[in-house]
């Protein structure tokens, strides 16, 4: 067995491998000539005192012990087993497909998408101002949402084999190591692509297929079984179909509530996002005008009831971009992303409030359980108007935010296509915009600096979790009317963030096959 000890270091000398080799070897008192090994499993920082402090746990091993055997998994031959069909290539469809592979299933994979190498040029013309793909942009194309983005690997599950298991699966891909052990693990947008095509090399060479630039358009039944999924003219035929299509997936809501698919309305949450210069929130976690060279790029995660209302803080992107991540021109949507480095000079985080199914009641006699869906599409439409021609978004300094007056300039930014100056305060719905005042207020006074006008506010954050559930039943599931349906991941409403979709798509293959061998 590996030694195994925490030792509470100065940012330079948990940087310094040689330092804390020794320390670790005088620790456990042995020579550090014994020492074979010694791998980091665990890192985080403690910022709560004026000099921030890194607790890095170590395993040592010693010349006589076994060295650990890298990550590793296989993936058996599935070519001519039964097939699955997977409608959406995110984490949920992803790693449905892994596991059912797994468990000797060939998943065929439909997605409206391009695969991640010609999604990037997409990505670049949407930057650029140019036009959108409708199929192919942060949101839609191989990896789903989470390709292009910080890459964060939080979630709250409880079941930590299974997370372990995911980070494994991530970094046997092609993911650095140090997401098995960092405290707060992101890949970067920059390593992401990689690790998404090589789990698509994986799915290929065990026999599965997947099918790009394939959209859904509808649902195959026969006798009172789902048994496949249309697109345009072509009919896809499997023994079950995962939905795992993800939350800005419109279409794919109003295809199942036309054909009289059981949905459910839920609540979600919406705002905007929220961007500071970098070194103004590492000047004030780190209580420090500057972090140094060793020290990440600061994040925070701040939470506040304002009136009963929740306001929080959501997918902080420390050293990060504004990206625009709306799915068709008629929208200004933003999320945020960071390379792997966080090298940028921003920092930016989402800055949302709750909205209640009691906020879209006005909307239900006409839009049913998509009653969500139809405010959130007003929402970003309302931002688009006040923002200009491609891509431009609508923004305001943050004090001027909350003091509600308008910002005569705005600071630059890391959003590519421009912003320009907007009353955010004065347009939108005024229930949000009171929430996120009374909120960044509040968390002005617990990070001083926070609400200055160097900061600024950009419209919308609107896609944080999605208004409409696909339901499933709590034993199977599978949809509860709709025999062979099982939806999976955020757009199915049982999942948020990348770890707990794959995790999702994970369960849902499991009982998919379950429910085969019954
Ligand atoms: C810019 C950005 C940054 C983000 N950063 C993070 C982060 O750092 N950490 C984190 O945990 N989460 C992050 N998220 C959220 C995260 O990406 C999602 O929670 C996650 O990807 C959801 O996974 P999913 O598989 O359920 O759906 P998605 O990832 O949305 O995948 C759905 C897939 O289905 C496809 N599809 C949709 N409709 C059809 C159809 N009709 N036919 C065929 N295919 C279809 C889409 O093209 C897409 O590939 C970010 C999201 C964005 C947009």
């Amino acid at each position: 067995m590996p030694h195994r000890l925490t030792l509470t270091l100065s940012p330079k000398e948990a940087a310094d491998t040689a330092y804390y080799t020794a320390q670790a070897a005088r620790r456990i008192g042995i020579a550090e000539t014994d020492v074979a090994l010694v791998r980091v499993v665990g890192r985080s920082i403690d910022a709560r005192q004026r000099l921030p402090k890194v607790n890095l746990t170590l395993e040592v091993y010693a010349d006589h012990e076994p060295a650990p055997a890298p990550v590793h998994f296989d993936y058996p031959s599935v070519c001519g087993r039964t097939e699955v069909i997977i409608v959406g290539s995110g984490p949920a469809g992803l790693f449905a497909a892994l596991r059912l592979i797994e468990l000797g299933y060939r998943p065929i994979i439909l997605e409206r998408g391009r695969e991640v190498s010609p999604r990037k040029r997409d990505i670049a013309r949407i930057n650029r101002g140019q036009e959108i793909d409708p199929d192919s942009n942060y949101a839609f194309g191989e990896g789903g949402a989470g390709t292009f983005s910080d890459g964060k690997l939080f979630t709250r599950s409880k079941k930590r084999g299974d997370y372990r298991k995911a980070l494994e699966t991530l970094v046997f891909h092609g993911a650095t190591p140090e997401i098995l052990y960092e405290a707060h693990p992101h890949i970067g947008t920059d390593k992401l692509p990689r690790v998404i095509a090589n789990i698509r090399r994986t799915i290929l060479a065990a026999g599965g297929d997947i099918r790009f630039e394939t959209r859904a358009t509808g649902l195959s039944m026969r006798g009172g079984r789902l048994t496949g999924v249309r697109a345009g003219d072509t009919l896809y035929e499997g023994a079950a179909v995962v939905l795992a299509t993800g939350h800005s997936a419109r279409d794919i809501y109003e295809m199942l509530h036309r054909e009289g698919v059981r949905l459910e309305a839920k609540p979600f949450a919406m705002g905007v996002r929220i961007e500071h210069p970098q070194a103004l929130i590492d000047s004030i976690q780190y209580h420090s005008p500057a972090r140094g060279e060793y020290l990440p790029a600061a994040a925070y995660s701040l939470v506040s009831q304002e009136r009963g209302r929740g306001v929080y803080s959501f997918c902080m992107c420390p050293g990060g971009f504004i990206v625009p991540a709306m799915t068709d021109a008629g929208q200004s949507v933003v999320n945020g992303m960071s390379p792997s480095g966080r090298n940028s000079v921003f920092a930016n985080s989402g800055l949302v409030t709750e909205v209640r199914l009691s906020d879209v009641e006005h909307l239900r006699a006409g839009w049913g359980e998509l009653a969500g869906l139809r405010f959130q599409q007003e929402f970003e439409a309302e931002a688009r108007r006040h923002g200009a021609d491609g891509q431009v978004a609508p923004a305001q300094r943050v004090a001027d935010f909350v003091a509600g007056r308008p910002s005569a300039d705005l600071p630059r930014t890391s959003y590519i296509p421009g912003i320009v100056p907007s009353r955010l305060d004065r347009w939108m719905p005024p229930f949000i915009a009171e929430a996120l005042r009374a909120g960044i207020a509040t968390f002005g006074r617990k990070m001083r600096g926070f609400l200055t006008n160097e900061a600024i506010v950009v419209g919308v954050e609107s896609r944080t979790s999605t208004p409409v559930r696909i339901p499933r039943s709590g034993e199977t599931l599978m949809h509860p009317e709709v025999e062979g349906l099982f939806p999976a991941g955020e757009g199915a409403g049982y999942a948020g963030g990348i770890v707990s979709a794959a995790l999702d798509g994970e369960r849902i293959a499991e009982a998919v096959v379950r429910y085969l061998k019954r």
